[in-house]
């Protein structure tokens, strides 16, 4: 891979950098971990990788169920090539329990289940600090169209349902998580399309028997072990291989056919 490639962006935990062919971005996954609007900032040996690895497998999943993503393919341990979208400006939030921001706003005790799945939506703006915002203001300032927000509603509470599903049946209860969408232009068509990252970066997850977090609120709240929740979520849905050695305490991965293809630089 070289190293003089075009620089796009740099988010907080993500680089984009200019992919081999036009249309095509490559997504590299930082081991940086901020909150509460990078006031809180570490660097996280080994969290990269297993976001790269946890996001391609539900990418994957979820392209294989209809949903169309910007996920193209794995490029090696912390990169994946992506088709180029513009991003739509607002994080679509999907809640099936009360917790962080929503338990804290509403007053509801952190771990009451909802009477139904609840979206919401907030500004992408981090010096804002993403405000929560309604169909109202993505309307009236036109950062999504009507019918993009149907497709948006549709594929945020689709995702929720096989997501959960999925998480469930490997003794993981999916609380809540944050979706991006962005606009693929190809031959005078748009296509919304699921963007960004599925990753326990993103979402929160909660052990079913012991309610052990399982995701970024261990960095969040100072609880530690983050590494080690990530690469518990990863070997339970298959991705990592537990009975190997864990060398150094660093993750060690599965390699797939595919990956190691794409490894290899051959093209599938
Ligand atoms: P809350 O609003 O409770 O802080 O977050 C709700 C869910 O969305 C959590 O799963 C959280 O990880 C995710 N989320 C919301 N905003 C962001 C964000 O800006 N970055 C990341 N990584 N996740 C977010």
């Amino acid at each position: 891979m070289s190293r003089r490639r075009r620089q796009i962006y740099e988010g907080k935990a993500k680089i984009l950098y200019e992919g081999p062919e036009p249309g095509t971005i490559i997504q590299y996954f930082k081991d940086d971990a901020t909150a509460f609007n990078a006031q809180k900032r570490e660097v996280i040996d080994g969290k990269g990788v297993l976001n790269n690895r946890i996001s391609e497998f539900i990418f994957e999943r979820l392209g294989g169920i209809g949903i169309p993503t910007h996920f193209i393919k794995r490029l090696n341990m912390r990169e994946q090539l992506v088709r180029q979208v513009e991003i739509i400006p607002v994080e679509v939030i999907v809640r099936n329990i009360a917790a962080g921001t929503m338990a804290k706003r509403l007053g509801i005790d952190e771990g009451t289940q909802l009477p139904r799945a609840i979206v919401e939506f907030c500004y992408k703006s981090d010096e804002l600090g993403d405000p929560l915002i309604t169909e109202e203001h993505i309307a009236a300032f036109n950062w999504a169209g009507p019918q993009e927000m149907d497709d948006i509603m549709a594929m945020a509470l689709r995702t929720n349902d096989f997501l959960s599903g999925l998480f469930a049946a490997v003794g993981i209860r999916l609380v809540d998580f944050k979706l991006e969408f962005g606009r693929h232009y190809e031959n005078d068509m748009v296509r919304t399309v699921l963007a960004d990252e599925v990753s326990p970066d993103t979402c929160r997850l909660w052990d079913m028997k012991t309610d052990d977090k399982l995701d970024k609120d261990r960095f969040r709240r100072d609880l530690g072990g983050l590494v080690e929740a990530y690469q518990e979520v990863a070997s339970r849905l298959g991705i990592l291989n537990k009975s190997e050695p864990q060398k150094g305490g660093k993750p060690v991965l599965v390699k797939s056919d595919r990956a190691e293809a794409a490894n290899s630089g051959e093209k599938k």
